[in-house]
């Protein structure tokens, strides 16, 4: 309704109507949250446009850095909203976008997140909070209990103690990766004699005190970037994360993983913490958590698994052992708001030892006193809300065995879909499915053989105009708004490590049926077809020898 003529005014009237009257249900809104609720999928279908615009054409909609003089309706301003940002929004809830870690969510999910909006409490304190607080640290004592399998004793005793935390309930993976790090480096450079503790004094004083000529972060080669940015923020810098190769599984190789604890203990380089990935980001793998936590502790540093992905993984008995280990950690992470369809904004770490988050505690006069069982106290975040209240929600709702069926069936869904792509000539597996993650390119069958026949630098040629051509897929899919994968570069072994350009696949949306994974097959080999540069270079090099 951009014509339209009325004007909305600034008034002390209008402001008070905003703040008291709900929008009429034949409104425009009234209608659009109607349609929300009754039927989402409906809605998004309808309103997220197919086909793609591009970025540079969206930008200049979102060009005037000025803020208005000029109110608008409601109603007016939810038009300009589904016109130009819904409809060039993304729907990763579409059981054909099968490339990303964040899909579809259940519908109780929606009204109770309007509830929290409406409730809008603050977890930073219980003056804000109230009931919210006991449910958060309920929350970390469930997602503690998954992972170490304490008794009722030990929850009984610590999961409301206000100088204690079982964990820290956070925004995502990131900041509980960093609240974990934090931990632990204020634990190792604590305070001692006359020095005050890192916390106090910083991290050059603490370097110079304890006589270390620095500090390490060991993880695999797969480890996820917001390790670097906690590296960083925690003054270590980037470059103290040093990543060890990996086998052909993509695990970390636990061999170099001593050697490396090793060469910097001679060079009298503290490891900080040893990071084992449960789930990588890019291929799904689990690293030997046990041989990892032994290496920890003969080298006394922090084990922290970072499960941000994959730790939903212990809601199924029957997948839960690949995770072994992970009760051997001193910290984990895990992020509601992948495979536990939460909306995002949910993550949280947990730590084996309840008193160890005292090495992060702040205090503050008028909030977070002494003694108060604040949550704000041993959170890197203030202002926090009340997102706990869905994973609550749903460890209800859904329960123990519901998580096991959906982790179990994606984990199923994987494997078909694995098998799909060996069986096709054309097609090459990349990475096997261990979770629901899989990595895999389209490889004509002649291109195939050749490569296992090729001297060094044909095959290095062949793969590059094959990286070309996976990417000219990857984006013809995307544009054409059917279905969505996403892609990566990996060293594969088979190819001497070569970085590889491959298709990754995450199947956690519980309406992907083997037909959609079928036509995505069906698609891609169309959309090779339309490449005439480099499916036809392809072809005449691995047929002219
Ligand atoms: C997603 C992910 C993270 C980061 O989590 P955010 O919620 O995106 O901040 C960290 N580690 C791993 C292994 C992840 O998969």
């Amino acid at each position: 309704m951009t014509g339209s003529k009325r004007k909305a005014q600034a008034t002390q009237e209008s402001l008070h109507r905003i703040f008291t009257i709900p929008e009429a249900p034949n409104s425009t809104l009234g209608r659009i949250e109607k349609e929300i609720s009754e039927n989402l999928a409906g809605f998004l279908g309808n309103h997220i446009a197919a086909k793609e615009q591009l970025l540079s054409e969206i930008e200049k909609d979102f060009d005037c850095s000025k803020i208005p003089e000029q109110p608008t309706f409601v109603s007016d301003h939810m038009h300009h909203l589904l016109d130009k940002l819904v409809s060039q929004s993304v729907h990763t809830s579409s059981p054909s976008f099968i490339g990303h870690m964040t899909s579809a969510l259940p519908y109780f999910i929606l009204p109770l997140s309007k509830l929290m909006v409406g409730l809008n409490q603050n977890l930073v304190k219980i003056e804000t909070s109230k009931a919210f607080t006991p449910l958060e640290r309920q929350v970390l004592g469930m997602l503690h209990r998954l992972v170490y399998q304490n008794d009722d004793n030990f929850y009984d005793t610590w999961m409301h103690s206000a100088n204690h935390s079982l964990g820290a309930f956070c925004s995502g993976g990131t900041v509980a990766n960093i609240t974990a790090l934090w931990v632990a480096r204020n634990n190792l450079l604590g305070p001692d004699g006359t020095f005050k503790g890192v916390a106090r004094e910083g991290i050059f004083q603490a370097l110079k005190h304890y006589q270390y000529e620095g500090l390490a972060i060991l993880v695999s080669s797969r480890g996820h970037y917001s390790l670097k940015k906690s590296a960083d923020i925690l003054g270590l810098g980037q470059d103290s994360v040093i990543a060890i190769s990996t086998d052909e599984h993509n695990k970390i190789d636990c061999q170099k993983l001593k050697e490396k604890c090793q060469a910097l203990a001679a060079k009298n380089i503290r490891v900080l913490s040893i990071v084992g990935v449960a789930g990588t980001t890019e291929t799904g793998n689990i690293d030997p958590l046990t041989e990892m936590a032994k290496i920890a502790q003969q080298y006394d540093c922090h084990f922290h698994v970072d499960a941000a992905w994959g730790g939903a993984t212990l809601l199924s008995e029957k997948y839960r052992p690949l995770l072994q280990g992970i009760e051997l950690a001193d910290s984990v992470t895990i992020d509601a708001h992948k495979q536990m369809y939460v909306p995002m904004g949910a993550g949280l770490v947990v730590f084996k030892n309840p008193a160890s988050v005292a090495s992060i505690e702040h205090h503050a006069e008028y909030i977070l006193r002494k003694g108060s069982k604040d949550l704000g106290s041993h959170t890197l975040e203030g202002s926090r809300p009340g997102m706990a209240m869905l994973v609550y929600a749903s460890l209800h709702v859904i329960s123990r065995p519901g998580y096991e069926l959906l982790i179990n069936q994606s984990i199923d869904k994987a494997n078909y879909f694995a098998d799909i792509i060996e069986q096709h000539p054309d097609f090459e597996l990349i990475t096997k499915p261990e979770l629901c993650l899989l990595t895999y390119r389209y490889n004509p069958k002649v291109v195939q053989t050749f490569l296992t026949q090729a001297d060094d630098d044909a095959q290095d040629l062949a793969n590059s105009i094959l990286d070309k051509l996976t990417k000219f897929i990857q984006k013809r899919q995307r544009e054409n708004g059917k279905s969505f994968v996403s892609r990566t570069r990996i060293e594969v072994q088979k190819y001497r490590g070569r970085k590889t350009l491959v298709f990754r696949v995450v199947l956690a949306n519980p309406l992907t049926s083997r037909e959609i994974l079928e036509d995505v097959l069906i698609e891609q080999n169309e959309l090779a077809k339309e490449s005439h540069t480099f499916l036809p270079k392809l072809i005449s090099l691995s047929t002219s020898r």
